[in-house]
């Protein structure tokens, strides 16, 4: 399989290549050249394969020619070693629950993946390879969980003083081992600054091998697309092969929304994708308009999709050629403010006894939106990527003391913080790098 970068001026590469680089020289993002399918005789029998065996499938398609099989299934077993049930709400609908891995959110699908499969690729280099990651808090928890322990591999994480919550500074900070977090006297832009400037310091250049861990790698994007088919399955043992089903999925960078798209490529029938998103709708917009027009971000509840111009816009668009009418065959879009939001966590608590988080409730309000266009019989299926507890200040002013937080978050919340304070200039993290 050979990766091209979306920018186009950068050379097509191998797997193993497109996930060590991350972003292709030109700037692009890789796309496989051809999105594989699946065997027809393993879609058929969809509903008689565990997640693990779908996992291995999956990742066999892009990775068969650098990693044997017996590794390829090791890994595949080690990165997705939590549950990911599908949790039914009514006769038509189900959340699947993607929120049970370490960090408590969808992240850790990618996260882990990517690292396990960085580190096999390095297993021949003696030398350590660094990974600096500017965070504004989520996405930072999941690399930092991902890649502890992880041989071969140094973590050193960037995030904002007094900008992340106190559950995601804890997530950052309490590893230990191969993760050193450092907190910086600025902003997440700061943060972003430095990394960037020490990608092309002479000094650091010739003695780290450093590369970022940021969420456009397409190594993200392959064990998203598992639990994909891992619904299906589900929905399948339980009606049967033939019921149609609908996703909803909230939506901010739109790797997920991409990942899934890779899963109906590979051969899973899919009766309709909600992009389901906050006031940050630009993708909404451009389905809407055909115009795209991206915005500065603005702050919602749902503070993870707060993304005004989402990175996985450029895959989408590959995915679609120019002005190709199927995308409103295959992707609705609807966007969702904050009030919505409120009152969907409430109404799903009501109804059903369930605590969604806000993420979610934009998802179960995109089901809402377009159930009664769709096929009565259709399944609709929310992803749900963060747990409640994650946020415990919106579901407390809604829903008060309503959410429990679990055994492993408090862990987390109790466990002691190691971070070294430094200011927002690039030599402060360059002396850090040179001196630990
Ligand atoms: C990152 C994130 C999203 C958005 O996912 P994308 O792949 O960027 O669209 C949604 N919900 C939660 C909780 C997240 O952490």
């Amino acid at each position: 399989m050979k990766l091209y970068s979306t920018n186009g001026k950068a050379e097509a590469v191998r797997i193993d290549q497109a996930i060590l680089q991350g972003l292709a020289p030109d700037g692009g993002l890789y796309m496989p050249e051809s999105i594989p399918k699946l065997s027809p005789a393993f879609v058929d029998a969809l509903a008689s394969h565990t997640l693990g065996e779908i996992a291995f499938e999956v990742a066999g398609l892009f990775l068969s020619e650098v990693i044997p099989d017996s590794k390829l299934s090791a890994l595949t077993d080690e990165a997705v070693n939590f549950e990911c049930p599908l949790t039914t709400l009514d006769t038509s609908t189900s959340v699947l629950e993607l929120f049970h891995g370490p960090t408590y959110a969808f992240k850790d699908f990618g996260a882990r993946f990517m690292a396990r499969v960085m580190s096999y690729f390095r297993r021949d280099t003696n030398s350590e390879l660094t990974i600096l990651v500017a965070t504004s808090g989520d996405t930072g928890g999941a690399v930092a969980n991902g890649f502890f322990n992880v041989p071969g591999i140094q973590v050193v994480l960037l995030y904002p003083h007094g900008k992340v919550s106190p559950l995601q500074e804890q997530q950052l900070t309490t590893l230990g081992g191969n993760i050193e977090a450092l907190e910086v006297d600025g902003t997440f832009d700061d943060c972003q600054r430095m990394v960037k400037e020490a990608f092309v310091d002479s000094d650091l250049k010739s003695r780290f091998e450093l590369t970022s861990a940021n969420s456009i790698n397409i190594a993200r994007l392959i064990p998203q697309s598992f639990y994909y088919l891992h619904a299906a399955a589900e929905l399948q043992r339980r009606f049967n092969d033939k019921v149609k089903i609908s996703f909803s999925v909230p939506s901010g960078n739109f790797g997920n929304l991409t990942a899934g798209l890779f899963a109906s490529r590979y051969g899973l029938k899919v009766e309709r994708f909600v992009a389901s998103t906050n006031i940050n709708d630009t993708f909404v917009r451009y389905l809407e308009q055909d115009r795209y027009e991206p915005k500065a971000s603005v702050p919602t509840l749902s503070n993870a999709m707060d993304v005004g111009n989402p990175s996985n816009f450029v895959r989408l668009c590959e995915l679609y050629r120019k002005d190709d009418p199927s995308i409103h065959e295959e992707i609705l879009g609807a966007s969702f403010d904050d009030d919505a939001t409120k009152a969907m966590i409430v109404s799903c608590y009501e109804k059903f006894q369930y605590l969604i988080c806000p993420h979610g409730a934009v998802g179960l309000l995109g089901v809402e939106k377009y159930r009664d266009t769709l096929p009565e019989d259709t399944q609709h299926v929310m992803l749900a990527t963060a747990h409640p507890a994650k946020f415990p200040e919106v579901m407390d002013s809604v829903l008060p003391d309503k959410t429990e937080i679990p055994d492993g978050l408090k862990a987390v919340l109790s466990a002691e913080k190691k971070a070294t304070a430094v200011s927002c200039e690039f030599s402060q993290l360059k002396d850090f790098l040179l001196t630990r």
